[in-house]
């Protein structure tokens, strides 16, 4: 059984975990106390608002034990907001828990194409065209030398991966198709830190 969180403060929480729960082998755990990053092997950021879950992950003193568990391997994936948070670097803000080597510009599409939903074939997610939705979301203006970049749409980085982080600026939680879930729980079964626990 592999646990995966997702962080409870703000945002769209309930729909990754109702989409966990349909994942056999996995136990979805909402993640609000330093605790529960404790006894997770693979933790989900929500989107939402990022300066507000990067308050709240302040108030409550969450970010030190999010980055050491991410130091230590075990697998993270930003969802929108989530993205902004691991962001080493986003354009005119502070960053907040700067651990993957990207560049983000917050609300990246701009009034007009603020919200928007595509259907898109990503091959080393699924062998089948994905429904992706975008809401206010951000996109990835420069990555590092050891990123990989999952996705590119209409010449925007939307999509990236490195080691054990992934981040996509859309939501997939909020359609009905279990393709990126399935991929991170993948990553969360394949990781190292999971390895070191079944060695154990
Ligand atoms: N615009 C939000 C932000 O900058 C992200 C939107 C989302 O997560 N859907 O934090």
């Amino acid at each position: 059984m592999s646990k995966i969180g997702v962080l409870s403060l703000q945002g769209g929480v309930e729909e990754h975990l109702e989409l966990l729960s349909q994942i056999e082998g996995v136990e979805p755990l909402a993640v609000k106390k330093k605790d529960d990053i404790l006894k997770v092997d693979g933790l989900i950021l929500p989107g939402g608002e990022s300066t507000t879950i990067g308050k709240l992950l302040d108030i409550f003193d969450l970010k030190d034990t999010i980055v050491s568990r991410a130091n230590a391997g075990i697998p993270l994936w930003g969802t929108c907001a989530g993205m902004i948070l691991l962001a080493k670097e986003i354009d005119g803000e502070k960053s907040h828990l700067n651990l993957m080597d990207i560049k983000v510009r917050r609300n990246g599409y701009g009034n007009q194409l603020d919200s928007f939903k595509r259907e898109v074939s990503i091959p080393k997610v699924s062998n089948k065209a994905i429904p992706l939705v975008f809401i206010r979301a951000p996109f990835v203006e420069e990555v590092g030398p050891s990123t990989e970049i999952l996705l590119k749409l209409d010449g925007k980085i939307v999509g990236v991966e490195e080691e054990n982080l992934l981040a996509t600026s859309f939501h997939p939680e909020l359609e009905n198709d279990l393709s990126f879930h399935k991929y991170f729980v993948n990553k969360v079964k394949k990781s190292s830190y999971s390895n070191l626990k079944i060695a154990k």
